[in-house]
């Protein structure tokens, strides 16, 4: 494994210490348990160890929740340093068993009938957050790799980046991403403050593609920042969101099939099965799993198929977990009773069709359970992946048992050879069963044997290489939007090149660049105090400043009624120097406004929230408040239809801006406005700003000594960027200072 030079120290944070604590000769020894991630993370440990090229050299740190630790000095363990977060017990109890899993667990897996939503859960899920996150900055050093896990600590990269804004974070997702619209059932500043807090990361990963995008359109709904490619900009950085699924140590599993203990093991299985076909299952006692309707499914196999009884038995092996919570309980008592239901009414003197057992079992057990078994039956009613299955098909050596894998599993996007089933629907089950206990060997070989290449190459280290990866890739971008960041040493630069000049030219923006948008144009109106900023601009006799915009003229009259700017109206169309009138640059007769309304109307009816502003030389259909997954579907379309009347006229042209298609009349834009002002005199200092694709035209028109910014993280011919409006202000200040 190659891992890029700047990550020293993985640091990995997760609501759980995966530690048991015995006592030792000088202390406490700290003994990892098994479990997904900490199996994943284990492996990834002693795979550092092993190669010794590795640039993660140092011990990897885990910082968790620490209820279990002991009161000790020193606690050994040869793969981590441990960083436990102390949480008092009342405080725990609402933010673990209240706001992660009373609701975010019910209704990121689709149970939105569970999910509880109480105000004193989400409070006290900030605070955990806030004291994992100050525990965590004491032990953070130069160079680590914050690796942060799971739906219990959402808020958390945010909560670091504020901290430690350089620092590296990758944010992983063990559970579903919702659909927006189960997200959107969680209160509207809840979601705000997720999204935001996951955004803290640089990278955040999860199982599949379909919760990538689920994601991805949650934080533009709810945040309204671009995403390109996967890549969101946000005011201070880019972040990207991408599908990493989850791989096992797939070597570790598929050999230890070989071992001594593991072959004792099978053999007993063997025996006690003697002619018997072995259905197996093995889950943690959860109603994502989808237990009830699995026994439902094997029942109506049995009903259906009176020649398998006695042929086949369904050992159930289900792991304890979060019994003592009323919920759970009741799911145990339900499966039990389901159990004695069905083995009541079909077992006979010599045979029983469910071996249920509630209970752990021990890694060799479960590896000769893999592999003796001849159909795997999982099938939860949702779960972000699903191990088991991986698992069950790494183990497949001698016997090749068949696998039945729910739809609902992110599993189920990279075994495709499975049977794949809707755990819901019981025939479905019960029919896959039949098909997978009738299916010829030669078809489960081939079966198992392509299922065991996929998931032996993008095992639990390449995961791991890929994140790392990425967020390296992450990084080097943010360092490239870095440089074109205004920092001291630019403005220092600005501010003596400002000084230095007779006079000036300053180009300015309005929508997003003066002023911050709004959901309807009319009301993004100017404020006093930026007002007063241009104001106190255009009082120094050495300084030209010209308000350069997509708006109509009136409305730039009105924002700036007493103030000696010149405005440039309708992205170049009119000009009025201070004090002049206004003055067409063009002479369009505007004709084909007849033809396109009639387009724009049809769109507005069909992209409900989307709006027309009619300009003199220009008509504009803004789509800000639509829903923007289909505002964009109409966006494409449009652009099509008028590009097709545009073929036959030439008379007018598209132009796109944030959230709107203009359709303008002539080849006009601000870039030729800049270039007619700019000629009238000289100036030893030209600066322009805009936020927007139409300011692009500006920026290019710009003598090279000039200073162009985009406001706003796009990629841009700017040679600087700042974040927000704000930024933009506070630099025009500075420079009248
Ligand atoms: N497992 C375990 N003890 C057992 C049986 C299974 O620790 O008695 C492991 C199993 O090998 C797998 C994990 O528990 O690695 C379950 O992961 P999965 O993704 O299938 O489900 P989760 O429990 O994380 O929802």
């Amino acid at each position: 494994m190659i891992i890029k030079e700047q990550f020293k120290r993985l640091v990995i944070v997760a609501y759980r210490l995966p530690f048991k604590f015995v006592r030792s000769k000088d202390g406490y020894k700290a003994i990892q348990n098994a479990g997904g991630l900490v199996s994943a993370i284990l492996a990834l440990s002693e795979n550092f160890k092993k190669n010794k090229n590795t640039l993660i050299n140092n011990k990897i740190v885990w910082s968790g929740f620490g209820d279990n630790m002991p009161d000790a000095e020193k606690i050994e363990n040869e793969h981590f340093d441990i960083v436990p977060v102390k949480i008092p017990s009342r405080l725990n109890d609402q933010f673990y068993g209240g706001f992660s899993n009373d609701l975010i667990w019910p209704l990121f897996h689709y149970f939105s009938t569970y999910s509880v939503m109480k105000k004193n859960y989400f409070e006290a899920y900030q605070e955990a957050n806030t004291l994992f996150c100050n525990e965590i900055i004491k032990h953070i050093k130069p160079g680590d790799f914050i690796w942060i896990h799971d739906y219990q600590l959402l808020l958390l990269p945010e909560m670091i980046r504020k901290k430690i804004p350089d620092a590296t974070i990758g944010f992983f997702l063990h559970i579903p991403f919702p659909s927006y619209e189960i997200f959107r059932q969680l209160p509207r500043p809840w979601r705000e403050v997720i999204v935001k807090g996951m955004l803290g990361a640089d990278l955040i990963g999860f199982h599949t593609h379909d919760y990538t995008q689920h994601f991805i359109k949650s934080v533009k709904r709810t945040t309204g920042y671009e995403c390109k490619q996967n890549i969101f900009f946000t005011p201070n950085k880019v972040v990207k969101a991408d599908a990493f699924p989850i791989g096992i140590d797939y070597e570790k599993f598929h050999q230890a099939g070989y071992d001594k203990a593991v072959l004792k093991e099978k053999d007993k299985i063997r025996k006690s099965l003697g002619e018997q076909k072995l259905i197996f299952s093995v889950d943690r006692l959860d109603y994502t799993k989808g237990l009830l309707s699995r026994l439902l499914g094997f029942e109506t196999f049995l009903e259906k198929n009176p020649g398998w009884r006695s042929r086949v038995v369904f050992n159930m092996v289900v792991v304890p977990s979060r019994d003592s919570i009323e919920k759970y309980k009741e799911m145990k008592k339900e499966i039990e009773s389901a159990v004695g239901r069905i083995n009541g009414k079909y077992s006979t003197l010599s045979w029983r069709p469910i071996v249920y057992q509630y209970k752990s079992l021990t890694f060799n057990e479960l590896i000769a359970l893999y592999d003796c078994s001849d159909v795997g039956l999982i099938t939860p009613l949702r779960d972000g992946m699903n191990l088991v299955a991986k698992e069950f098909v790494a183990c497949q050596l001698e016997n090749k048992g068949a696998l039945i894998l729910s739809e609902m599993a992110g599993a189920a996007a990279e075994l495709n050879e499975a049977l794949i089933i809707n755990p819901a629907d019981n025939n479905e089950i019960a029919e896959a069963i039949l098909a997978a206990l009738e299916m010829s060997s030669q078809e489960k070989q081939t079966r198992a044997e392509r299922m065991q290449n996929r998931i032996a190459s993008y095992n639990v280290f390449t995961w791991a290489h890929d994140f790392f990866n990425q967020t390296y890739e992450i990084k080097s971008q943010q360092e490239i939007m870095r440089v074109k960041f205004v920092n001291p040493a630019i403005t220092a630069k600005l501010t003596a090149a400002y000084n230095e000049a007779e006079r000036r030219i300053l180009f300015l923006d309005y929508d997003g660049t003066l002023v911050a948008f709004a959901k309807y144009p009319e009301l993004a109106v100017i404020d006093d105090n930026t007002l007063k900023i241009v104001r106190k601009l255009t009082s120094d006799p050495k300084n030209h400043i010209v308000i350069i915009s997509g708006r109509g003229k009136d409305f730039l009259e009105k924002q700036f009624s007493d103030v000696p700017v010149t405005l440039v109206a309708e992205h170049g169309y009119f000009i009025r120097k201070a004090g002049e009138e206004w003055e067409s640059t063009i002479s369009a007769d505007a004709q084909w406004k007849e033809t396109v309304m009639p387009i724009l109307k049809e769109y507005v009816d069909r992209c409900n929230g989307t709006f027309i502003e009619e300009k003199t030389g220009s008509l504009a259909w803004h789509y800000r408040n639509a829903d923007m997954d289909f505002a964009q579907l109409r966006l494409n379309e449009l652009r099509d239809d008028l590009s097709e009347i545009i073929r036959h006229k030439t008379d007018f042209e598209i132009l796109e801006g944030h959230k709107v298609l203009e359709v303008k009349s002539g080849k006009y834009d601000k870039g030729q406005a800049a270039a007619v002002l700019i000629a009238m005199e000289y100036y030893g200092f030209i600066l322009a700003a805009g936020d927007d694709k139409t300011d692009e035209f500006l920026f290019q028109a710009i003598p090279d000594f000039g200073y162009t910014i985009r406001v706003g993280l796009s990629p841009s011919f700017a040679r600087y960027n700042v974040p927000d409006t704000d930024s933009l202000l506070t630099l025009l200040q500075t420079l009248m200072k």
